[in-house]
């Protein structure tokens, strides 16, 4: 029988770092989640639907929003997965340990969802519609992962 050689290619490494502005909007948002743990959401004044993160333009009747409206570390579940297979972060530049629970949360009062980490990696343990709460970091930075992840909260 043949021996099959398994062939990689690398193609070395090299630090690319970058940086780019969230915008105003985002930049609110972000600064409140740094200085404050505050979730802000931005309403639309033709539909009333509230968006988090906030946009500057609704994305339903294409609209300019500037009513600013805060919303509770708490949601719903609507969307997850568990991701089983690692892939590099680019936030950090290294693989993220696997597994780890993945997920879309509609804050209360907003109609968006918001996509971020669950605490949670067995899927059994996970169901839409779950009840789930923002952990946040000790230390932030002005960044969505100032949220660690999101956490269910037992009923
Ligand atoms: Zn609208």
């Amino acid at each position: 029988m043949e021996k099959k050689e398994l062939l990689t290619i690398s193609s070395g490494e090299k630090a690319q770092p970058f940086q780019w502005s969230v915008g105003r909007y985002g930049s609110k948002f972000l600064a409140e989640l740094r200085d404050h743990k505050r979730i802000l959401g931005i309403k639309c004044s033709s539909c009333g639907w509230v968006y988090v993160p906030p946009r500057r333009v609704c994305g339903k009747c294409f609209v300019e929003m500037s009513e600013w409206v805060e919303l509770p570390p708490k949601g719903t579940l609507t969307a997850f997965t568990v991701l089983m297979f690692s892939f590099v972060d680019p936030d950090t530049g290294k693989e993220r340990p696997v597994p780890y629970g993945y997920g879309y949360i509609k804050f209360d009062g907003a109609d968006s969802s918001f996509p971020h980490f669950l605490e949670e990696t067995d899927y059994k343990k996970i169901k839409i519609g779950a009840r789930v709460e923002a952990v946040f970091e000790e230390k932030r930075r002005g960044h969505l992962l100032d949220i660690k992840h999101f956490r269910i909260i037992p009923k």
